[in-house]
């Protein structure tokens, strides 16, 4: 069963995205900032991670490049309300997979999730 941490402040986003993808035969966790994505990330691995840029405390795009710099490569997709082009560029120079703005379908959310775990899974399939 392939793993999603989600890292979202707003609850309604949060709760909405949880269910969906679980109703996607995903497990998901959840949490409300970088700080505690960044102690789930000590104990587990996920599949992707849907990441949440502007967040109380360290934003979204810092905590991308935190979990770069310790060498953490699960996929991530970057969330934001703001569909603005140098966000979406200083993203992806910070190691971001993907991108999807607020307000986002959720049928598209899924689909993303998914092309990005089958991009990813062959690789790791060849390297074992
Ligand atoms: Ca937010």
């Amino acid at each position: 069963m392939n793993r999603i941490l989600v890292v979202e402040d707003e609850e309604l986003i949060r709760t909405m995205v949880e269910i969906n993808l679980e109703s996607q035969k995903f497990k998901v966790r959840s949490c409300e900032s970088a700080e505690d994505m960044m102690e789930i990330l000590e104990e587990e691995t996920f599949d992707v991670i849907l990441l949440d840029i502007f967040l109380p405390g360290m934003n979204g795009d810092e905590a991308l490049r935190e979990i770069r710099k310790k060498s953490i490569q699960t996929p991530v997709i970057m969330v934001t309300a703001k569909s603005n082009l140098q966000t979406k560029l200083d993203s992806f120079e910070h190691g971001a997979d993907d991108y999807i703005s607020k307000p986002f379908d959720v049928q598209e959310l899924q689909a993303r999730v998914k092309a990005l775990i089958r991009r990813h899974k062959p690789e790791i399939t060849a390297k074992n």
